[in-house]
């Protein structure tokens, strides 16, 4: 048996009341956050996205009635969830890089902060996890407040690498060699998307 809601497996009354006093799984990965080797600002938007903060659409509209509260990059209403996991252009890049980690992340917040949980073992996942959150926040940003123009998906994975490149400097030594061959894959992984569809 393996509580899983502490780093060692092991059950303890002080995990419980964590979990307890926070309501749920949701505030574990929130305490995650702070751990991750990314630079503040994204540990406070991990923060914001975690706690469904996020000046979305939909958050936007409870507080003031929008006329338009779809996503940017579909026609369907724009949530967290929706925006970074339930989109068709989000779930194009969750692929990619579950094929460029070897893993498959998963199709919501909960799988992919689960990782979080264990940032020893997948320091260089988590890395490039948050730099994808980033990256697809910032796009959708700059699509709503600077009129961007449209960007494909090779695009936005080549943003995530970069992204992640620059925070090769927060990774702690023993982990940079894994991060930067994790980055060269995907890197390959988009040259090899630009053949096929160029
Ligand atoms: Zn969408």
């Amino acid at each position: 048996m393996i509580w899983c809601f502490a780093s060692n497996g092991t059950y303890s009354s002080q995990s419980l009341y964590r979990i307890i006093n926070f309501r749920g799984i949701i505030p574990v990965h929130v305490l995650a956050i702070w751990s991750l080797k990314i630079p503040p600002r994204v540990h406070l938007f991990l923060w914001l996205l975690a706690k469904n903060k996020l000046l979305t659409r939909d958050n936007l509209n409870i507080r003031k009635k929008l006329d338009d509260v779809t996503c940017l990059f579909c026609s369907e209403i724009e949530s967290a969830h929706h925006l970074f996991f339930d989109c068709v252009f989000s779930r194009q890049i969750w692929a990619m890089i579950s094929e460029c980690l070897g893993v498959n992340i998963g199709d919501n917040f909960t799988s992919v902060a689960a990782m979080w949980l264990s940032n020893k073992c997948f320091l260089a996942h988590n890395i490039i996890t948050s730099a994808a959150l980033w990256s697809l926040w910032k796009l959708r940003n700059e699509f709503c407040f600077q009129n961007a123009s449209w960007r494909d998906v090779r695009g936005v994975l080549m943003r995530i690498v970069s992204t992640a490149q620059n925070w090769l400097i927060l990774c702690p030594e023993g982990a940079k060699d894994m991060l930067s061959h994790k980055l060269s894959n995907l890197k390959l992984i988009v040259t090899r998307l630009g053949r096929i569809s160029g």
